[in-house]
């Protein structure tokens, strides 16, 4: 049986499943039939076989991660906090319940304390959930602790749980939601991991059965014959052609410099080993994702320097924090919206906590003087002139030399002369660009089909940026997904893209392709596209 849904890379995986339990909901308040004694005593003993499972784990894993296991082990054994379950369960509610507003009471005091124990509180919630798995019955929420390697199938993961994979297990990654350009398929990408999403068929897979993820035609066979494995592992070798590191260029030599989305400093080794001339998007909201508070602004410096020391002399774009929709801040609450994508995200959301993004830029301008790197700095998010000249003209008065935007809505474009008469540079995300312009959210397995870059609507933005690149005299890059696709990659540079920035792992292929085509060329394959009428039109045409 073959399953399809859309490739992150270009990678090939063959393993077993492990699916990933659904997250636990919130347990209601009803009052409970059970009497106290009892009630207490099934509470008692799921803690105690959490505390047990935790402290194994610790001693299975060593290092590092026994510490924060053996700590949630004695988080279990908390007597305050046992007190405190007994006298809500002598109350009328059930234990699931007073497990739950235990823990989430000693979360909250802990977050208001701030600092490395707010940092704990998230490993507070983590054995709270594990508590009440245990009283329910299911399965453990979170990457299950399994010791072989193994493909994981969920419906979807938080970035959060992306980052953290441990890679040494994990083959690869099918999701049921999530299209090619959701967080999940975007850290995925970064980490190399083989990854199709929007495989809404991947819920009848169950533990155990074996499959083949092939990544570059999105594809996942069920059960595959030896001959399926050979054929993949054939087409995986026939596609890794030796290339030089250099710096990006077309036939004609015209320069395209080949540039890295990373997402914190320990992204940058890899980055630098594939060769990235510099950074073009660092996505600094990754770090702060399970940051209960706003980083202060020493504490940024610190993150900012070490990418910054990296690139001595280099180019490094950095993006203000884009918080809101898959990626929400703690620190920059959006309140409840029913459509977050088109909500308080990006620029906007920083914008109403402004002091905020005065703190980031303050510390990007600092570690900028402390470093010889060539630091730029730009919004998410933008959507025109006025918003424009807001950000170039706040990140300018706190000291920032280079101030561009990125042109993610489709307004931005459509305003392209204005925006860059006041940017010093404008950087095109195109996987928000894609999301907005065909209003398909990029999260939905459901829409993930209009989730394609190729389409010519979208090309046809990302001409007038271009366009307007070209007549101001100012740079235009891409940094959303569509710049590792190495075909597209030459149709953007066609529409007047002066750099590429995409995730490391991409950067050999799309190397490779820029120096079989001229400039001229590149703008013959781009009038092809635009002229198609559908992403695959689009996409033969430049092919053939
Ligand atoms: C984009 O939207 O293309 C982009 C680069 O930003 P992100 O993927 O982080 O939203
Ligand atoms: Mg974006």
């Amino acid at each position: 049986m073959r399953l399809q849904g859309i490739g992150v890379g270009r990678g090939i995986a063959h393993g077993p499943v492990v699916r990933m339990p659904d997250p636990i909901p919130e347990p209601g308040t009803e009052i409970r039939d059970a009497d106290a004694g009892t009630e207490f005593a099934r509470a008692g003993a799921a803690l105690q076989e959490v505390a047990t499972d935790l402290a194994e784990r610790a001693d299975r894993a060593g290092g590092e991660a026994k510490g924060v296991l053996d700590a949630q082990s004695m988080m279990a054994q908390d007597p305050s906090l046992i007190d405190d379950i007994r006298s809500r369960i002598s109350t009328g509610r059930t234990a699931e319940r007073a497990v739950f507003e235990a823990f989430h009471g000693f979360q909250q005091m802990l977050i208001s304390m701030g600092g490395y124990m707010a940092e704990r509180a998230s490993d507070l919630g983590d054995v709270s959930q594990r508590t009440i798995a245990r009283l329910r019955g299911v399965a453990a929420p979170g990457v299950p602790d399994v010791d072989h390697p193994f493909v994981l199938v969920a419906h979807d993961l938080a970035p959060a749980d992306t980052a953290s994979l441990d890679l040494a297990r994990v083959l690869g990654l099918i999701t049921l939601g999530g299209g090619p350009t959701s967080h999940t398929a975007i850290l995925a990408r970064s980490q190399a991991i083989v990854a199709v999403v929007g495989v809404t068929d991947a819920a009848s897979l169950v533990d155990g059965t074996d499959v083949l993820v092939d990544a570059s035609d999105g594809s996942v066979i069920v059960e595959p014959t030896t001959a399926d494995v050979e054929a993949a592992e054939q087409r995986l070798a026939a596609r890794r052609v030796a290339v030089p590191i250099g710096p990006g260029k077309l036939a004609d030599g015209t320069e395209v410099p080949l540039l890295a989305n990373i997402g914190s400093p320990a992204d940058v080794a890899d980055a630098l080993a594939r060769g990235a001339e510099g950074i073009g998007l660092f996505r600094t909201e990754f770090m702060f994702l399970g940051a209960e508070k706003a980083p202060t602004v020493a504490e940024q410096q610190e993150q900012y320097r070490a990418v910054f020391d990296a690139f001595a002399g280099r180019k490094v774009v950095v993006r203000t924090l884009d918080a809101g929709s898959d990626k929400p801040l703690v620190f920059l609450p959006t309140g409840q919206e029913d459509n977050p994508a088109l909500g308080l995200r990006g620029l906007r959301a920083t914008r109403a906590n402004e002091q905020i993004l005065r703190d980031q830029l303050t510390a990007i301008v600092a570690a900028t003087a402390e470093t010889g790197a060539d630091v730029s700095v730009m919004a998410p998010m933008v959507a025109d002139a006025a918003e424009t000249e807001y950000f170039v003209t706040l990140a300018r008065s706190v000291g920032v030399q280079t101030a561009g935007v990125m042109a993610e809505v489709p307004s931005c474009a459509l305003m392209a002369g204005q925006v860059l008469g006041i940017a010093d540079f404008v950087s095109i995300g195109t996987n928000d660009l894609t999301q907005y312009t065909l209003a398909a959210d990029r999260l939905l397995g459901s829409v993930a089909a209009y989730q394609d870059p190729w389409h010519p609507a979208v090309l046809r933005l990302v001409k007038l940026l271009g366009d307007a690149g070209i007549q101001s005299g100012r740079p235009v890059g891409v940094c959303g997904e569509a710049a590792a696709d190495p075909l597209l990659a030459v149709v953007l540079v066609g529409l007047g893209a002066t750099s590429l920035s995409m995730a490391p792992s991409a950067l050999a292929d799309v190397r490779t392709e820029l120096r079989q085509h001229t400039l001229e060329h590149a703008r013959a394959l781009a009038v092809r596209a635009l002229d198609a009428s559908s992403p695959a039109e689009a996409r033969a045409a430049v092919r053939d």
